[in-house]
């Protein structure tokens, strides 16, 4: 295999014993795919689910399942207790000041179209502008088009260089008083980049603007503080964080939530209903009308349990040391191109293939059971920045390894060899 000099394991990271029992934890991982191990290197779209998350799910259905928040009865009761305590986890783990800081929707989709609806639309006229990065998923663009379509006011864009690192100058020198939210991506889907966050946020403050950050895929990967940080919004998804699928969290300042008019009408939004008039319920319950998805609520509560217990330190450590081992082996291939190498990344690796496209690139590796994004990434302006149509993507989790990233390489070769090339 490829002898190429790399660090040597930070000694607080995860072993290779951790690993190799953390991944005992993930079922999916012992499959078979095209009769080879299953190489699973497609993380940042949605990463493999631990079985403690499989067993809350599994154990809401056949031991306590009912509605929340409406029965008096002792199954109700149980599950509303379960479903209370993942908002503490959540309120926890992003050390949030207030438990009704956390609205449960369906992802970081839902929240950040919250947030535009809810937050922007009343206040925004003509002219206004928000304000986002050249990175930003189409989930943090499409809400705030509708929402400029809708008012009249303005998107402006902040640029990258060829890193794919936002030009810290430019984006100073949009910050205006027109602009009236940054709405920022923390980790880029695309790139990997590690924005600077608290910079910008207290750079954004200074003029009284408040800022939302699209934190899908920082979550997973390193401590997120939303007081220390001091952001007004943050959404994410409990599908990558190692939990289910159709939930998600919107932290958002009490002051600010309060003050908004609801999102969807419905049940368990209100506190008095007549013909003539609805009071609404208190926060958060105000945001989430209708029946929620309690399995998913519990089951996120399971999943922070299960990266807590890990310690997310050791993960953004031992994921760095994957990102760097790939990184560095990949130099070795003088036809392909790493889009994407900021000075902060998490790990996520883009590529090209010079003459090659992405799909099949994704295709080969596939039947060497080696699964890894392709596409555009829901990052179309992204990909036209850097004048590419698509890219191929690797992303890692704690549960991968340096063999793993060796039958990736290999997997690489042989595409080589198949294109002749
Ligand atoms: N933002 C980023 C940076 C993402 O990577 C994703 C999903 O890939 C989203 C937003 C949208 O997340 P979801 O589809 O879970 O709502």
């Amino acid at each position: 295999m490829l002898k190429i000099p790399i660090k040597t394991q930070n000694i607080t990271s995860l072993r290779q014993s951790d690993i190799q029992k953390i991944r005992q934890d993930f079922p999916i991982l012992n499959t078979t795919v095209h009769g080879k191990p299953l190489v699973y290197f497609d993380n940042a779209n949605t990463p493999q689910k631990p079985q403690v998350v499989i067993d809350s799910v599994n154990d809401i259905y056949t031991k306590y399942y009912s509605s929340v928040h409406r029965g008096v009865h002792c199954l109700s009761e149980k599950s509303t207790r379960l479903f209370e305590i993942s908002r503490d986890k959540v309120q926890n783990f992003i050390s949030a000041k207030h438990r009704e800081e956390i609205i449960f929707v369906r992802g970081t989709t839902e929240a950040i179209n919250l947030v535009a609806q809810s937050f922007a639309r009343p206040q925004l006229k003509p002219d206004d502008e928000i304000l986002m990065t050249t990175m930003e998923h189409h989930a943090n663009i499409i809400p705030w088009q509708m929402v400029c379509g809708q008012t009249g006011a303005k998107l402006k864009v902040v640029p990258i260089n060829d890193n794919g690192e936002i030009i810290f100058e430019e984006f100073i020198k949009l910050l205006n008083p027109r602009t009236k939210l940054l709405a920022v991506v923390h980790v880029s889907n695309s790139l990997g980049t590690i924005n600077p966050i608290e910079k910008m946020i207290e750079a954004a403050h200074q003029q009284n603007i408040p800022v939302l950050i699209d934190g899908a895929q920082a979550v997973v990967h390193q401590k997120v503080d939303v007081r220390k940080s001091d952001c007004d919004f943050y959404a994410f998804s409990g599908h990558k964080l190692y939990g289910p699928s159709g939930i998600g969290v919107l932290y958002g300042k009490k002051a600010l939530l309060e003050a908004m008019p609801p999102y969807q009408g419905g049940g368990n939004m209100i506190s008095q209903v007549t013909f003539e008039k609805t009071i609404y319920n208190t926060l958060p319950y105000k945001f989430e009308a209708g029946t929620p998805h309690i399995a998913g609520v519990i089951g996120l509560g399971a999943a922070i349990d299960y990266i807590d217990n890990i310690g997310l330190d050791k993960i953004s450590r031992y994921e760095k040391y994957l990102l760097d081992y790939a990184t560095q082996s990949m130099q070795e291939f003088s036809d392909i191109r790493i889009i994407g190498s900021a000075q902060k990344k998490a790990s996520i690796l883009s590529f090209i293939f010079e003459h090659i496209h992405a799909h099949d690139v994704g295709t080969i590796l596939d039947q060497e059971g080696i699964a890894i994004r392709t596409g555009h990434h829901c990052t179309m302006p992204l990909m036209a920045r850097f004048n590419v149509p698509a890219t191929a993507r690797a992303s890692f989790a704690f549960y991968n390894t340096i063999e793993e990233i060796d039958v990736f390489l290999q997997g690489l070769k042989k595409i080589k060899e198949v294109f002749h090339v």
